[in-house]
């Protein structure tokens, strides 16, 4: 879909079609779909140019084949650095490697290539949204210092830590408090001219360390490092990793310099604490949520983007020209959203796999200690297997397949 339609007139008294608020990852990529299919869309959002926050650094898997459906890939193609071997290590061996395409990239860089593409029938406002108001026929949105915004279809795409589902009487329902940290950094290397590979994944080998993985690939013009953990925010290895970060990841990862080679961190660390939460009571007259501001996920898992493109896939792919097509914008229309079974798989994908590495990870009870022996296991041996005979490797890959990786 990447053909632009002709813009259609507006309906009498609004001043736009579809007002999305958030031009992060989910409400830009919104404003392309929609306005690409000719509706009148304004998007606001309070950056101008988005600033280098930290967030998913790294496309892979389903969100690449969701991106080329979106007319998206080539933007984000030109953007990234592709890569297509990982090889991926635990406790100084190398488990298997992973074929497939990825990309790195920055977030700011990721949200800028999506801007780059928005239609003439997106208006982009920069300002901060104080206030909105949803009812069955229009939708109003209140802008610092700016006139108001009124239209057919509101779309909320503000993020994780949205206030303004507040005046919608929308909730956060917490479904795990503190469930992961993330940490985000860029290393050169020591003593070399380059790294032994050009992307490798690590994985904790220690239940007490609560160490999930620790990505290492190409983005922009350094080699950027994602450490996904377990661990107490207070936990005083947190504050270790953030003050002594080559000492401390040396120390709980002692092959990694082995594998990867000897490096050196550059400029500082970046962590984020993620809670996971839902929307709840969202079923409401003129306004539906996408991305983060419905539903966040565990950076560990992968499932952000897979799960905002979703969102964006079945909300202005199918749902929005239904309900385009018709007088109101009441709760029964967007309703059909959120049961929209599409969504519901990823929304629960995303959930189911946010536990599942969270437990691989660090559960104790003899349950767990026995998957995690299995799930790794497994990998090796599927890794010797395909040395020797890759086409059987493949078969026994499909057979017993445990719950979907990330793409690492
Ligand atoms: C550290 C980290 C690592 C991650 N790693 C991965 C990963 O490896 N793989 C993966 O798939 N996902 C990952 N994710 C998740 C992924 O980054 C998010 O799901 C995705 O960025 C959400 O995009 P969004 O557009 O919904 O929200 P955001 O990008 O947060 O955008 C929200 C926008 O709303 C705007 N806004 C909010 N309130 C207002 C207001 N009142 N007025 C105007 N504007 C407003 C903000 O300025 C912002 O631009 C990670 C997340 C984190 C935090």
């Amino acid at each position: 879909m990447t053909a632009e339609n002709p813009p259609r007139p507006l309906p009498a008294g609004t001043d736009t079609e579809i007002a999305i608020v958030g031009g992060g990852l989910s409400g830009t990529i919104a404003a392309i779909v929609l306005g690409r299919a000719g509706y009148q869309v304004t998007l606001i959002d309070r950056y101008p140019v988005f600033p280098r926050e930290f967030r998913v650094e790294k496309i892979a898997g389903d969100q690449i084949e969701k991106l080329r459906r979106l007319g998206l890939l080539e933007a984000l193609e030109k953007a990234a650095v592709a890569f297509d071997e990982i090889v991926n290590v635990r406790r100084g061996r190398v488990l298997d490697r992973t074929h497939a395409r990825h990309y790195g990239i920055f977030y700011d860089d990721l949200v800028g290539a999506m801007r780059a593409q928005l239609p003439k029938t997106v208006r982009f406002v920069a300002g901060r949204v104080s206030g909105v108001e949803a009812g069955p026929e229009r939708q109003r949105v209140s802008i610092v210092g700016q006139s108001e915004v009124t239209a057919r279809l509101l779309v909320l795409a503000t993020g994780m830590g949205d206030i303004l589902k507040r005046d919608l009487g929308i909730e956060r329902k917490f479904v795990h408090q503190r469930q992961s940290l993330t940490f985000g950094f860029n290393l050169r290397p020591q003593g070399s001219e380059a790294f032994r590979h050009p992307a490798l994944t690590y994985y904790g080998g220690r239940v007490s360390d609560g160490i999930d993985y620790l990505n290492l690939f190409p983005a922009a013009d350094v080699t950027r490092a994602n450490l996904f953990v377990f661990r107490e925010h207070r936990d005083p290895w947190v504050k270790a990793m953030r003050e002594r970060p080559k000492e401390t990841l040396v120390e709980t990862l002692p092959g990694l310099v082995k594998a990867f080679g000897d490096f050196e961190v550059i400029d500082r660390v970046e962590n984020w604490l993620t809670d996971i939460t839902v929307a709840e009571n969202c079923k409401r007259d003129g306004v539906a949520l996408i991305g983060d501001a419905y539903q966040t996920s565990c950076p560990a898992a992968g499932t952000g983007v897979s799960r905002l493109l979703t969102d964006i896939e079945r909300l202005c792919t199918v749902h929005v020209p239904q309900w385009m097509a018709s007088p109101g914008m009441a709760a029964a229309k967007i309703a059909q959203f959120y049961d929209d079974t599409v969504k519901e798989a990823m929304d629960r994908h995303g959930l189911n796999l946010a536990s599942f590495r969270r437990s691989l990870t660090i559960d104790t009870d003899l349950q767990w200690r026995a998957r995690r022996q299995i799930h790794f296991s497994r990998r090796r041996i599927l890794h010797e297997i395909n040395k020797v005979s890759p086409a059987f490797a493949a078969t026994l890959r499909g057979i017993g397949k445990p719950r979907a990786e990330p793409a690492t």
